[in-house]
């Protein structure tokens, strides 16, 4: 009985002994868990609006260039790659993707096209722009008709989108949406973001809060524009910004709208045919070695 008693106890404080470890080591591990410190409230940079990376693409568009005739006059119809021929601009061609205001693709290929004849005047405001550090950001040139109809059909306010009927210039292939980045690939503070279709994006946002509440100024404006207290007043720095977009583009030859600060279109337009170019059945290729910009001379001046 001594003997088996004996063997009870060392059984006993074996097992004790492994169960205390067990106890300790569990412990042990949990610890580092229990020491981590609780998620705290981080102050998370806001990002700062970028555009989405230029794709670079290894094949261009080559429409065919030609003549079209409208109304029994030959106009010329010559549409070029955008990146092609000015590939210092930033191209994010917003109805080629989901990223814009019917939530779909409305184009079948991602394609920045515009007449030469437009991309001649771009190119003079992309360097003028340049000087200053700045970039030209092309969200929409060249629509094709049929994709003008279902832009209509999804927002039938011709303050914003054109009545296919009278056709866009941006059927003609001669107006830009457009806005700039700084040399950091920032965009630059405008009025709305593009594609807003309301009072924000009109280039004479008026300042109701310069007028007295209740005064005749300030009556007049709530007729006119019933909304206009659901606004934030535009800043200073989105006002400058827009004029000094809008300055060098009209220099460079392109005209304004009234509702959307980001569109400019050719002053000669009217001379170019609204198209509906199957942007399925334009040749792509590599582009001819003359069209390749020649690399930058890192001595300049030369
Ligand atoms: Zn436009």
């Amino acid at each position: 009985m001594q003997r088996g008693l004996k063997i009870g106890l060392i059984v006993f404080l074996v097992v004790a002994c492994l169960a205390l470890g067990g106890l300790l080591l569990s412990r042990l591990v949990a610890a580092p868990a229990a020491a981590l410190p609780s998620p705290s409230p981080v102050s998370t940079p806001i990002p700062t609006p970028t555009p989405a990376p230029t794709p670079t693409p290894s094949m261009y568009a080559f429409p065919a260039a030609g003549t079209v005739s409208v109304n029994g006059t030959d106009q010329v119809n010559e549409l070029v790659d955008v990146r092609l021929y000015l590939p210092e601009v930033k191209v994010n061609m917003m109805y080629a993707g989901s990223d814009n205001f019917t939530g779909q693709p409305v184009y079948t290929k991602d394609l920045c096209l515009l007449q030469k004849h437009t991309l001649e005047k771009l190119k003079k405001a992309q360097a003028l722009f340049a000087k200053d550090g700045y970039t030209l950001v092309i969200y929409d040139a060249y629509r094709p008709l049929s994709a003008q109809r279902i832009l209509y059909d999804a927002m039938p306010n011709s303050s914003y989108i054109a009545n296919p009927d009278r056709a866009s210039n941006h059927n003609r292939g001669v107006a830009v949406d457009v806005t700039l980045m700084d040399a950091q690939g920032n965009l630059l503070e405008m009025p709305s973001e593009i594609d807003t279709f309301n009072i924000t994006a009109h280039r004479d946002f008026p300042n109701i809060h310069q007028y007295e509440e209740g005064s005749d100024a300030y009556n007049a404006l709530l007729k006119q524009y019933p909304d206009i207290l659901s606004y934030p007043a535009r800043s200073q720095t989105a006002t400058d910004n827009m004029h000094y977009l809008t300055n060098i583009m009209q220099q460079c030859g392109f005209t304004t709208i009234r509702s959307e600060w980001w569109h400019f279109a050719d002053s000669d337009a009217k001379q170019f045919p609204a198209t509906d170019l199957d942007f399925q059945s334009v040749p792509m290729g590599t582009a001819p070695p003359e069209l390749v910009p020649a690399p930058q001379s890192p001595s300049g001046n030369k």
